[in-house]
């Protein structure tokens, strides 16, 4: 496994190995959920690169960038056991030059739910993305399920700029208690921590209403917005039901639905989903 830093390095290393590449983009503070997404990366290419890259361009202005933990050596120890190939993890400079001045806009997907509560932010996810694919040319890329509505922008963004990448998604992976795993549970306190599991318990009390037959799209954001109710530390952004691929709210669910959230457990805003 070697670090690279530059573009030109990684496309030197890049030209030397031939075979399928898998590219699992992070920005790092690794868990259990990237290094998932990584194993499958491993299992299913010749060669995986992890892209660890904490994106200025997604972050709104007074947001937990300057905060957001970055954990390298960390990270490149967790990676050693897993037969990653290289590391590609650049400076803001390298992907930002002066006078960078191209972005990548998806619309209607980015309009709701965390596009409308993060102005910018797939803006800002969806120029880095098409920046690491055009770097890696990757024959597949992995994401997790966590960020639902990212899930969505990608697949979006890679079908209308026919980006040549199989957009892989892999499980949420959570801890014992439900919580789903991010690198923003760290900011969690004691207190919040304990608090911070009744977003996997408002999903699963809308999952069961689903199992039981309710199709009621209303019902399953009120079943939700009832379990978040009861914890009085969380203060929820949005609850809701909606389509899968476009994300706007359903009214009955006849197909598929994607239940999400993001609630605000003290200063640290938590998202999460099930999709039925
Ligand atoms: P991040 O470092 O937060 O940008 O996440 C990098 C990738 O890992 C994204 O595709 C996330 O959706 C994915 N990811 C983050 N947390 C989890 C989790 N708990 N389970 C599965 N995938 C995750």
């Amino acid at each position: 496994m070697i670090l690279v830093e530059t573009i030109s390095d990684f496309r030197a290393h890049r030209k030397k190995l031939g075979g399928t590449w898998g590219l699992v983009p992070t920005m790092g503070a690794l868990h259990q959920g990237h290094l998932s997404l990584v194993e499958r990366a491993r299992r299913e290419n010749d060669h995986v690169a992890v892209s660890i890259f904490v994106n200025p361009t997604q972050f709104a202005a007074g947001g937990d960038l300057a905060k957001y933990p970055r954990t390298l050596e960390r990270d490149m120890q967790l990676l050693e056991p897993y037969g990653v190939d290289v590391v590609f993890a650049p400076s803001s400079d390298e992907i930002y030059p002066p006078h960078f001045q191209t972005y990548v806009t998806v619309e209607e997907v980015t309009q709701p739910l965390e596009g409308a509560m993060r102005p910018g932010h797939f803006r800002g996810v969806a120029t880095v993305v098409t920046k690491l694919f055009n770097i890696v040319q990757p024959d597949r890329a992995y994401f997790g399920q966590k960020d639902g509505q990212q899930v969505a922008v990608i697949k979006q963004m890679t079908r209308d700029l026919n980006i040549l990448v199989e957009i892989i998604v892999g499980e949420t992976v959570r801890e014992a208690d439900g919580l789903a795993m991010s690198s923003r549970n760290t900011y969690l306190s004691y207190e919040e921590r304990k608090a911070a599991p009744v977003l996997y318990r408002a999903l699963c009390a809308a999952r069961d209403a689903f199992q039981r037959g309710e199709r009621d799209a209303e019902k399953l954001r009120a079943a939700m917005r009832d379990v978040l109710k009861q914890e009085p530390r969380a203060h929820v952004e949005y609850v809701s039901a909606a389509d899968p691929n476009t994300l706007q709210e359903l009214e009955v669910v006849e197909n598929s639905v994607l239940l999400s959230m993001a609630v605000r457990i003290g200063s640290t805003r938590l998202i999460d989903n099930f999709l039925l």
